[in-house]
């Protein structure tokens, strides 16, 4: 590589459409970032992986073995240890060693996470928190699910579901869920939640949603009202299950940008008028937006890469 100094980590975010990829330096800054479009299938995803990395190759003049870390956020279950992808339905892969398929057509290792925990990672560093600081990364896509840095680091859980909150069901009376339940919190509030109570051929259905709200249409007024109540719900569920000190929204659904925030700040506010305790948590205040130029997962993909260790670094005193 020509440029001196520390080597740049490279972040790649697989999505159904468009995969994100960054170069970031080592304040996370983004240096260099392209957009792909993802094929459907197993060789899509490869050969779109292999093309970024390649290109931000080309604009660093080097090759991939130039960077100091690559990391990929892509939907589904993922197991980290091994880079194996699982029921990523949207990118048509059932079963992928992701990781291991990049690294023997790179030269190199690559780390693999879920999309919704490299956005968290991503978020958590654009927040720019202590180590020490906690936080919920609410994403509202065509579903519902959140990530959680504890103490500066992901929370995966003993089975990587941790923040699959979208699958809590709040309404026993509620749609069936792809899931098999009744009445999950993904099935109010998400994009596929507007789309199943909304329906139009809007290109951007949520805002014409809030737009035909704000016209008078009841309908359109009483999806928005489940919408926002719902995230509102998410928001405290998040806080009042870890505590964390900041919950932020990001996802295709926070492009509405300060509308919704205020939104679910009134219905937060409401219900703290009514509890004190609710009161006591200050949730209008603990409640932020990914700026929709922040490429949260691609950045935090690259974090994940470097960031992360493959050996626990906590010494187990004594005999077990
Ligand atoms: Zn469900």
């Amino acid at each position: 590589m020509n440029t001196p100094g520390p080597r740049l980590r490279i972040g790649i975010d697989i999505g159904g459409t468009k995969t994100d990829a960054v170069a970031i330096d080592a304040e996370g800054r983004v240096i260099h970032e392209l957009r792909l479009a993802t094929g459907f299938g197993a060789d899509s995803v490869l050969a779109t992986s292999v093309e970024a990395v390649q290109r931000l190759a080309g604009l660093v003049g080097g090759t991939a073995d130039d960077f100091a870390s690559i990391g990929i956020g892509i939907p589904g279950a993922v197991d980290v240890a091994s880079g194996r992808v699982e029921h990523a339905v949207n990118l048509g892969l059932s079963g992928l060693d992701l990781g291991s398929e990049l690294e023997s057509r790179l030269g190199r290792a690559v780390r693999v996470e879920n999309d919704v925990n490299a956005a968290a990672l991503g978020a958590f560093s654009l927040l720019g928190r202590t180590p020490s600081q906690s936080m919920a990364y609410l994403n509202l896509g065509t579903g519902l699910a959140a990530g959680l840095v504890l103490g500066g680091r992901l929370w995966r859980g003993s089975r990587g579901v941790a923040g699959e909150i979208g699958h809590i069901p709040v309404d026993p009376a509620g749609p069936l869920c792809p899931c098999g339940q009744r009445g999950c919190l993904e099935l109010m509030a998400s994009g596929s939640a507007v789309a199943r109570q909304w329906p139009t051929d809007d290109p951007k259905p949520v805002r014409a949603l809030f737009a035909a709200a704000d016209a008078g249409d009841t309908l359109a007024r009483e999806v928005r009202v489940r919408l926002v109540e719902n995230v509102a719900a998410a928001v405290r569920l998040l806080v009042l299950t870890v505590d964390v000190d900041d919950v932020v929204i990001g996802g295709g659904l926070s492009s509405l940008g300060d509308v919704l925030l205020a939104d679910v700040r009134t219905v937060l506010q409401r219900w703290a008028d009514s509890s004190e305790f609710l009161a006591s948590l200050q949730l209008p205040d603990r409640i932020a937006l990914v700026p929709s130029d922040f490429p949260a997962a691609a950045v935090g993909a690259a974090l994940v890469g470097d960031a992360e260790p493959v050996i626990a670094t906590v010494e187990i005193a004594g005999p077990v």
